[in-house]
């Protein structure tokens, strides 16, 4: 699914643009990290331990950066990025700069309105993914967020009625929701939704409580299945990519062992504006002194960062990016 906003002759644009960069080996994707702080409270990843003193640190700008990689995508990301209240500012920024971009922004949606939304929307933002791991409570207990999950529900319809055509949900695919995902595609459908899977893994802070481990492979198989299936019948709902899916039971039997090549086709700047590899490594050098990475001997995730960029690039996913989930009821 791609935003309204997009002609079907930006696709074979951004085709172009992502095999020149690929051929050049230059970062298509880069994530800007806008802050480290959260107010979320989740079991498996510490962003919402750092200091709101961190803030002092945080850059006022990532638009030289932006002209700097020109990349193809732009994801906004944290921590909670809508913990900046200049988060418009930042995005308006990096839209002024020339080239033809796609902008996505990750929230826990705590925060998110649907004024909020217009504004960011206005300010730049194509693309919004709303982190959603259950439907039901438990989502709200595993982000430390009393009522998040109904809340989230509003925004979107709020979001929606305000011409928002293009908002996803990230849901990472854990031990205890495999019975979710299919529930998640439908009602992300019935809102005009699309979904993004990923891996949960221990990478973030060593917690290993949602692990898929060998008692899941069967229902991981099965669950899998049921998605690829689902994407056959219809393009545009679920967005994650057939062969990010389809390596995904590979990777919780421990079978992907070829080098990570993160860093090559998506990199991190930090709140500080260093660079990173990878959301999980520790930064390297500011942007401005930036060097090109090489594949690393690392399998400590499957991200869909990670999945993705790994991903050839396969007609399904020209058909992904075409596809338009089911209007709102
Ligand atoms: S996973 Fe996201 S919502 Fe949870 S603490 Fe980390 S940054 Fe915040
Ligand atoms: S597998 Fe790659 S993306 Fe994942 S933690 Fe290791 S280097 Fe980072």
């Amino acid at each position: 699914m791609l935003s309204a906003r997009f002609k079907p002759y930006h696709v074979p644009m951004f085709i172009a643009k992502y095999l020149w960069y690929v051929a050049r080996r230059r970062p298509v994707l880069v994530h800007f990290e806008v802050t480290a702080r959260c107010n979320a409270r989740c079991a498996f990843c510490d962003f919402w331990k750092t200091p709101a003193s961190a803030r002092q640190y945080e850059v006022e700008s990532f638009a030289d950066a932006a002209r700097y990689f020109n990349p193809m995508l732009v994801t906004w990301t944290g921590g909670e990025p809508l913990l900046r209240r200049d988060l418009e500012e930042l995005v308006a920024a990096v839209d002024r700069v020339p080239g033809l971009r796609y902008t996505t922004l990750i929230t826990h949606g705590g925060m998110l309105t649907p004024e909020r939304a217009s504004s960011l929307w206005r300010a730049g933002i194509h693309q919004f993914n709303i982190s959603l791991d259950y439907l039901d409570g438990r989502h709200d207990d595993a982000r430390g967020i009393p009522g998040l999950t109904a809340k989230i529900f509003a925004v979107v319809e709020g979001m929606r009625a305000r011409g928002i055509d293009n908002i996803r949900f990230n849901t990472v695919i854990k031990d205890d929701n495999l019975d979710q995902l299919m529930p998640i595609v439908e009602r992300a459908s019935a809102l005009g939704c699309g979904v993004n899977f990923s891996v949960y893994t221990d990478a973030k802070n060593g917690n290993r409580e949602h692990l898929l481990d060998a008692e899941h492979h069967a229902a991981v198989d099965d669950a899998i299945a049921r998605l690829l299936a689902y994407k056959r019948r219809r393009r545009g709902v679920i967005t994650s990519s057939d062969a990010y899916l389809e390596r995904i039971p590979r990777y919780v039997r421990g079978e992907i062992t070829e080098p990570c090549r993160s860093g090559l086709r998506t990199i991190h700047l930090d709140p500080t504006g260093h660079v990173k590899r990878c959301p999980d490594f520790p930064t390297d050098f500011h942007w401005r002194d930036f060097r090109k990475y090489e594949p690393i001997a690392c399998n400590k995730c499957f991200y869909a960062c990670r999945g993705e960029a790994q991903a050839p690039l396969e007609w399904s996913r020209v058909q992904d990016v075409m596809g338009r989930p089911h209007a709102m009821q």
